[in-house]
């Protein structure tokens, strides 16, 4: 069979129109409006390559040594030459022009189609690896489609693709993809939809939505308006509209797909009405039964009339975070810190080297030394994290927090004393890991009430902090009142090349796109709300794995080394390239971005930085500055520094309080003096607190200590300004701001009686 259509293929039929078709067919049968098409189906893949007799040149071509990166480009480019220049078989492609032309007569004239590949091997556990991602929207005409089926096919042979099979032990001549055609719906609005919440799996259904082409909100080029249905009343019990600056339309000249600013008067406009929301609801509902489990479904109305266009089982229930692990019958292996909150059991993957990732496979736990940016990708599909070292701010415990993964950190010995495959369960709010999977005593999870307590308003303002922007939009959920701390080092880090590298080789117009890229996508999140960004802050032990990172120098103590303001005003070159990449985004009409400056020790320092501000055309009348408060010589200092003229300090706890105490922050050997309540260490912050409140300047806290709500108290007592938290303790922080104040005001009430 070359082709099938989709409404006679069910889900037996993988082998023969993958998963996606398979999945649409269902979704035909379950009579939910799902645009009609069909599948070139992966035998014909497989007959197009034996027939081209091109087969022995392609396999040859992919066996190649895949570690070494310049032998699996020239295995893409050959392999995927080969297919696109290769004739498709009459007989295939008189059965692909029929059935197109057979979709144009029930569809309408010239009909525009996506083409899809949809995968047939339904245990590779990463489609994007695998290089099933590749869609081709809007194509016109039976040419333009068989082109666009060979391009599908020859997604196949990308590099990562070839690189993540040969790891995965699959054998390239056993995997054929189908490539699924569908009518194109020209979507005035669309988005996703899961069925229930996507952590919880409680009964509430979540859609976002933005206007024109799903694009924008499934890769998060814009905050979508939010809705949330309870599914046992029918209640819309959320509706939150954001500001949608951008959407994709088809190009009316080309047919492409194009972004565009979104006309003013729809920008603030909710995209969906009551109705269109418990419509959705009521296929999501549908789906849920059909296939029996929750749902992640896409979707897209034209002309009034709701597409269903992709349904796939939520996966992230099963690592729904539960509080307490009470009932717990098995013996704890290991103690460390318990770094982001959530109890989850899997096998272990212990990873020593940057190419032993591929290992971690969804749903183990991920045990190594410590993380990098290069592994976030593998954290991200890890149901826990395990460290031998560091801290409660170090990379795994920040990026933990912001994926919602359970992470136990420091722990000195968790890569000698676990082994691969043993079962483990981690409780990342205790701090322990046990031998075996233990017996949950399941709660709801505090992401639920969320949705449904109204949020206290406060004086003091709550903030959140992000180190890697796809927390962005989880981040904005929290209703957080701004980012107090957005790191750039992260993002910077994950590039995997050395900012002065992109120097060398002339592309720092590169290196600034990326920055403006990540920063807008936290700023778009949180419009009109302040964003404060950081500028870069990373020790240099940090920099030296990047390529072009050889010459960075060894410092015995690199936490007291070139790092922060220091490293900015002394390499100029590229804090200068961090302010474009600001300038960009002021000039993009960004003007809720403000910069912060880290590690100041000297007024000095905050003059000069401010002066190749100026160098670089940044008007710092309309722009927030403000400088980290993480060394005492600042906080002492601060008179001065406010003379200099500053909108906020931020107090850094995480560095103010190891160099008090002179604690290294990330040294498990000496955690337990690490005390950010130490009261030298809120001597300086009162200190600070009080002298700026005289100088009218805003003061925050966005170190781990903000995150506690007994420091809370303290700060709302001393007078501070807002406290920006982690994510997942936006909202206790909230609860004991509003208390605080509360206290604060009957006291003073009482007083007065
Ligand atoms: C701090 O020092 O408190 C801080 C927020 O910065 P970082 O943790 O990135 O050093
Ligand atoms: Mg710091």
């Amino acid at each position: 069979m070359i082709i099938a259509w989709l409404e006679e293929v069910r889900s037996g039929d993988i082998p023969l129109v993958g998963g996606k078709g398979a999945s649409l067919g269902e979704m035909i049968n379950a009579e939910l409006p799902v645009p009609r098409g069909f599948a070139v189906t992966a035998p014909t893949f497989k007959r197009f390559i034996e027939e081209t007799k091109i087969a022995d040149k392609l396999f040859k071509a992919l066996d190649v040594d895949v570690d070494n990166p310049e032998m699996l480009k020239n295995a893409e480019k050959v392999a995927k030459d080969l297919i696109l220049n290769s004739q498709m078989p009459p007989d295939i492609e008189k059965e692909i022009l029929g059935a197109y032309e057979e979709l144009c007569r029930r569809e309408g004239k010239n009909i525009f189609v996506a083409v899809r590949s949809s995968a047939t091997a339904e245990d590779l556990p990463d489609a994007s690896f695998a290089g099933q991602q590749d869609t081709f929207l809007n194509i016109s005409g039976g040419k333009a489609v068989v082109d666009a089926v060979k391009q599908c096919w020859a997604s196949l042979y990308g590099a990562r693709a070839i690189f993540y099979r040969v790891k995965q032990g699959f054998d390239h001549r056993h995997v054929y993809i189908s490539v699924v055609i569908q009518k194109m719906v020209d979507a005035e609005k669309a988005g996703v939809m899961f069925t229930s919440h996507p952590t919880s799996g409680e009964p509430l259904c979540i859609v976002e939505a933005s206007w024109g082409l799903g694009e924008t909100v499934v890769s998060g080029a814009v905050s979508p308006d939010n809705y949330v249905v309870d599914r046992q009343t029918g209640n819309i019990i959320q509706r939150k509209i954001s500001s949608k600056k951008v959407m994709h339309i088809k190009d009316p000249k080309t047919g492409r797909t194009i972004q565009q600013e979104t006309p003013k008067d729809l920008v603030d406009k909710p995209v969906l009405s009551d109705e269109e929301v418990l419509k959705l609801t009521e296929f999501g509902e549908l789906l849920e039964r059909h296939y029996g489990s929750p749902q992640d479904v896409e979707w897209a109305i034209e002309n009034e009339k709701i597409h269903m266009l992709q349904s796939r089982p939520i996966t992230t229930i099963q690592k729904m975070p539960v509080k307490e692990a009470a009932k717990a019958t098995g013996k704890a292996i290991l103690e460390g810190l318990g770094a982001s909150p959530g109890i989850a059991s899997g096998k272990v993957r212990i990873v020593m080297q940057l190419d032993e990732l591929d290992k971690v496979n969804e749903g183990d736990i991920l045990v190594t030394a410590m993380t990098t940016p290069d592994m976030v990708p593998a954290m991200k599909r890890a149901a826990a994290i395990i460290t031998d070292e560091g801290g409660l701010t170090c990379h795994a415990a920040i990026v933990s927090r912001e994926l919602g993964t359970p992470a136990v950190v420091g722990t000195k010995e968790a890569t000698k004393a676990l082994k691969d495959d043993m079962m483990v369960t981690v409780d990342g709010e205790k701090g322990y890991v046990y031998e075996g999977v233990l017996e949950r005593v399941e709660e709801k999870p505090a992401i639920a009430s969320t949705i449904t307590k109204a949020k206290p308003i406060t004086v003091t303002e709550v903030k959140v902090n992000i180190s890697i922007p796809e927390a962005a939009q989880k981040a904005a959920a929290t209703g957080a009142d701004g980012v107090g701390l957005l790191r750039i080092e992260h993002m910077i880090l994950g590039l995997n090349k050395h900012p002065m590298l992109y120097i060398r080789e002339n592309k720092s117009d590169e290196y600034v796109a990326e920055l403006v890229k990540g920063i807008q996508a936290v700023a778009d999140a949180f419009y009109p709300k302040p964003v404060w960004v950081r500028t870069l802050d990373a020790p240099t032990d940090e920099f030296r794995s990047m390529k072009g990172g050889e010459d960075e120098p060894e410092e015995p103590n690199p936490m007291l080394g070139w790092r922060g303001i220091r490293r900015d005003l002394t390499e100029a070159e590229h804090f200068k390239l961090e302010l474009q990449a600001f300038k960009k985004l002021y000039e993009m009409g960004y003007n809720n971005v403000g910069i912060m400056l880290p590690l100041v020790q000297h007024p000095e320092e905050l003059r000069r930085a401010k002066t190749i501000m100026r160098e670089v055309g940044l008007n710092l009348d309309k722009i927030e500055i403000g400088i980290m408060v993480e060394t005492p010589a600042s906080a002492l200092t601060i008179d001065q520094f406010i003379k200099e003229g500053l909108d906020f300090v931020s107090f850094g706890t995480n560095d103010l309080t190891q160099y008090t105490l002179a604690v290294d922050r990330n040294n498990e050997n000496v955690a337990y003096l690490y005390d950010e309540q130490h009261p030298a260490v809120l001597k300086l912050i009162e200190y600070v607190i009080a002298e700026c409140n005289k100088a009218g300047v805003k003061t925050s806290i966005c170190g781990q200590a903000g995150s506690y709500p007994k420091m809370a108290q303290k700060l709302v007592e001393m007078g501070i300004s807002s406290i920006s938290a982690n994510i997942d303790a936006v909202e206790s922080v909230r609860e004991m701001v509003a208390r605080t104040e509360q206290r604060i005001i009957l006291d003073t009430a009482r007083k007065s009686l």
